[in-house]
């Protein structure tokens, strides 16, 4: 049975910081982050067991790192989409940039040729088969790619023995795929787009960290957690913890107040006013030390 890592375990996944700027010091305690709770009996680590990743094992496994030829992240939506059930490319696309540091460019939609299908049968709806999908986006991968990120409102699934995956990334081919067709919320309006575009945004970047080496997180409540079910993946939050801060600021190398600041632009145009205040907290706490190398 899983039990959520002591303090102590927490501190030393992130590493010693001394000699970091002050600044990323401070992003990096542990005040505005909470420790990974207890899963519940049908939460991710409740079946899956994981060890967590500390940042001195992600930087063991020598993760691939943008270099400067290849600032680029694609996404490539695949279409058809059906009207009004349009993915909302443009603010995922911002969204993106800022998260990541970044630039985020949004190819033209593709269609899904030589993909193989199933109808699931439970849902009684067509999948794609994610394997095929990532052999595309690798196929298409522009030169100048950091990595390709795949958009689909169709349901995916990995292997014949599995039900559904939300996503899937093959870091060796540095693309991934997730489907955005669990993430409808049973009504229209303002508020049922605003949450699709929360878990567009979630999902687009966990799967694009994976791809960057980061694996889940048994540290905090943080966006890299692993998930089960929907109602788990919703509370997760749209931040990373330190520890996966720390893999993700080391692999780009960006501000960690300046990227804050565009995350908080971002929120507060998207209408995420929790995010908005979280981000808005962490930067009063980390510019209350002197502004970072
Ligand atoms: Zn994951
Ligand atoms: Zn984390």
């Amino acid at each position: 049975m899983f039990t959520p890592p002591a303090r102590a375990e927490r501190i030393r996944a992130v590493g010693p910081v001394a000699g970091l700027p002050p600044a990323l010091q401070h992003a990096l305690d542990e005040q505005g982050f909470d420790p990974m709770p207890r899963p519940g009996p049908h939460d991710w680590l409740a079946s899956q067991p994981e060890p967590g990743q500390t940042f001195a094992a992600f930087l063991a496994r020598h993760p691939p790192s943008p270099d400067p030829a290849r600032r680029v992240l694609y996404l490539q939506p695949f279409g058809p989409f059906d009207i009004g059930q349009e993915p909302p490319l443009d603010l995922l696309s911002r969204f993106a940039a800022a998260f990541f540091a970044l630039e985020a460019v949004v190819l033209p939609t593709a269609p899904v040729t030589g993909v193989t299908i199933r109808i699931n049968s439970q849902t009684g709806q067509p999948q794609l088969l994610t394997r095929d999908l990532l052999a595309l986006l690798a196929d298409q991968r522009p030169a100048g790619a950091c990595c390709i990120v795949g958009i689909t409102m169709d349901d995916l699934y990995p292997d014949p023995a599995w039900n559904f995956v939300f996503g899937e990334a093959s870091p060796r081919d540095r693309a991934g795929v997730y489907s955005l067709a669990r993430y409808l919320p049973g009504e229209a309006g303002p508020a049922a787009a605003s949450l699709l575009l929360r878990r567009a945004c979630k999902v687009l970047a966990h799967e694009t960290a994976h791809l960057l080496g980061i694996a889940h997180c048994v540290f905090y409540s943080c966006l890299m957690n692993g998930s089960n079910h929907l109602a788990e993946s919703d509370v997760r939050p749209l931040h990373l913890c330190p520890v996966d801060l720390r893999k993700l600021q080391h692999s780009i190398g960006f501000d960690v107040a300046a990227r804050y600041r565009r995350l908080r632009t971002f929120a507060g145009d998207a209408g995420f006013t929790d995010e908005t205040r979280w981000l808005t907290a962490q930067l009063l706490h980390i510019e209350q030390h002197p502004a970072s190398a």
